[in-house]
């Protein structure tokens, strides 16, 4: 049974927990890598759980990869997923813009990296700014004439490593200046691994740019929004109470699936410490915690 305080992960609970649901949702950075690095005893733990027939979904806020760049990092990890369980913010900003109706007649200006601009263009949408920008220089704004395409009707922001004054100041303004022109971030995070030493600033950074210049809120696709939640849903045929979601971010990956209804697993091998789970700041509080995922197979025993 699941009481109010988080419970370690026991022989026995990992053995209810792994009977009582049909799918596993796990967080990508802190969970299954860390940048570029495979988690210890991943692999077998994934087998496990296919060979018991349950369904594996990856869920990550990272938006600098598309599903399809995605599949390729797990195979080259040694492990084999298909593009559709993958979940990224990439896809979602795309996916947003789908069930919203959004025109494939506008523009999408793009403060991001080539995953969202391919998620896009898979949806159908143009995707415009993002790596093609990167080399723009501001010197325009010593000459304020710049000519922005008033057919931009969305911009989305997510992690940009070639961030620059002049996509600050087109993204400005479309948001400023197109009536209507919606404000998409992927994902709000503060800070992110993009190799396995270092923290590094995530899309929080360029998002809480935009909202500066902008003076408008995003809305928000990857977690804690529940807005993938929807997409994951339809791909089952059972409801969330059947669903686990293992994250290592108790306000992005454990919000998430308590906000959905999931069951939660917290694990340690990612940025959150057990001296952080029990701070009386912290008020999101998982179902359980261990201290990394492969803990679900060796807990089961020979
Ligand atoms: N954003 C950035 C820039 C990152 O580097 C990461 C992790 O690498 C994340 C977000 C979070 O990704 P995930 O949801 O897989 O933990
Ligand atoms: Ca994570």
């Amino acid at each position: 049974e699941i009481s109010a305080e988080p419970q370690p992960l026991s022989s026995a609970n990992a053995r209810n927990l792994i009977d009582s649901v049909e799918a596993f949702l796990f967080d990508c950075d802190g969970v299954i890598w860390k940048g570029d690095k495979l988690i210890d005893g991943v692999a077998d733990t994934l087998e496990m759980l296919r060979s018991k027939g349950k369904r594996l979904v990856f869920v990550t806020n990272n938006s600098s990869k598309s599903r399809k760049q995605y599949a390729k990092k797990f195979h080259s990890l040694g492990i084999s997923v298909s593009e559709d369980e993958i979940f990224s913010s990439s896809f979602a900003a795309a996916m947003f813009l789908k069930v919203n109706n959004f025109s494939p007649e506008k523009k999408v200006y793009v403060i991001g990296e080539s995953g969202i601009i391919e998620e896009l263009e898979l949806a159908g949408f143009t995707g415009v700014g993002g790596p093609e920008d990167a080399k723009k220089t501001a010197d325009l704004y010593l000459d304020c004439s710049i000519e922005h395409d008033k057919s931009v009707g969305a911009v989305v922001v997510g992690l940009d490593r070639h961030i620059n004054y002049y996509k600050l100041q087109y993204a400005t303004f479309c948001l400023r200046e197109n009536p209507g022109c919606l404000f998409i971030a992927t994902n709000r995070d503060a800070t992110g691994h993009l190799n396995a030493s270092q923290e590094v600033p995530g899309a929080g950074c360029m998002v809480g740019a935009m909202c500066a210049s902008s003076e408008k809120e995003p809305i928000v696709v990857g977690k804690p929004s529940t807005f993938m939640m929807d997409f994951l849903l339809k791909k089952f045929e059972f409801g969330c109470s059947k669903m686990c979601m293992v994250g290592d971010r108790l306000d992005t990956d454990i919000l998430f699936g308590q906000s959905t209804g999931c069951k939660t697993l917290l694990v340690f091998s990612g940025v959150t410490t057990q001296s952080n789970l029990q701070d009386p700041s912290n008020h999101i509080q998982p179902d359980f915690y261990t201290s990394k995922m492969s803990d679900l197979l060796e807990l089961l025993g020979p």
